[in-house]
């Protein structure tokens, strides 16, 4: 029999000594045992139910080898929503949960009177963006596509087991979208924007998909594609919403000015600081700017 705090501390000193972030452990204790952080410390040195401590021990076992603890777990957190993940998705990031909450501040300053807001989320994954903006503002109709058909399947059992309502389709990019003649409103992305030969940590490269990952030798492959026909799908007065890597605000800047003249843009920091939104206006102003 062991001691949560025994247990707990080993774990720690293992995930130092094995390049895991050590707050992992708390997490995953947090998780498993779906108790407050509080309430475990409380009770720190009570022994472990037998049966916690075996899966414990064998996620801990996982998470040592450098697999990401949604992996392990099979789900993350995500806008408050609990999203399945696994290898064939992007684990959704905090990063993009800011990309969501600005989205929604953008609808409701730019559509307020609209009855409906027609959205699509292009390369969705999890389809966590989509499922978050769809229930987060009633108006919006969501479509939203991938070429990955695997992803599809998680997508849209997330989107079951939330209770949203998104019209997945699937294909490269655009290309399902102006064939079925859509009209948008806003149009998000968070496509793969790694550099190809950027140097990442084990957890993402080994257990996540590259087709989510890397963006082509500059990163910016995906955007291209979207700035040379997303005029085809946008309504006269719309805007578009894209994660970005934190290093390509100047390229980003070139790639806008030159394919998108018409359009107003702004590229917004991420809480640590770091150049990770991008904002593209097609006849709308911002009050505040
Ligand atoms: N932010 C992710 C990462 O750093 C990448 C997401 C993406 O390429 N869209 O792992």
């Amino acid at each position: 029999m062991t001691r949560f705090s025994e247990s707990v501390r080993k774990y720690e000193a293992l995930c130092e000594q094995n390049d895991v972030p050590a707050e992992t452990v708390m997490a995953y204790l947090v998780e498993l045992t779906q108790r407050e952080r509080y309430n475990l410390y409380m009770n720190f040195e009570e022994e472990m139910p037998a049966e916690l401590e075996a899966e414990f021990d064998k996620g801990m076992e996982r998470i040592l080898k450098q697999e990401p603890m949604a992996h392990v777990l099979g789900y993350s957190w995500f806008y408050g929503y609990k999203m399945i993940v696994n290898g064939d998705v992007l684990i959704p990031r905090p990063e993009t949960e800011e990309l969501c909450a600005q989205i929604l501040a953008r609808i409701d300053e730019f559509f307020p009177d609209y009855e409906k807001v027609e959205c699509a989320d292009v390369g969705t994954g999890s389809g966590a963006i989509a499922i978050a903006v769809a229930l987060e503002e009633p108006k919006v109709v969501m479509h939203a596509t991938d070429i990955s058909e695997e992803a599809l399947v998680t997508a849209r059992q997330n989107a079951e087991i939330n209770g949203a309502e998104i019209d997945f389709t699937a294909g490269d990019m655009l290309e399902p979208l102006i064939a079925q003649g859509r009209k948008l409103d806003v149009l998000i992305s968070n496509p793969p924007y790694i550099p190809a030969d950027e140097q990442m940590e084990k957890s993402v490269v080994d257990f996540e998909p590259h087709v989510a990952l890397f963006g082509g030798s500059d990163g910016l492959y995906f955007y291209r594609k979207i700035f040379e026909r997303c005029r085809e799908l946008l309504k006269e007065k719309a805007f578009m919403a894209f994660e970005m890597g934190w290093d390509q605000r100047e390229r980003m800047s070139r790639l806008v000015e030159e394919l998108l003249p018409e359009a107003k843009y702004e590229i917004v920091r991420d809480m640590n600081g770091k150049d990770r939104m991008l904002f593209v206006y097609f006849n709308l102003e911002r009050k505040d700017s």
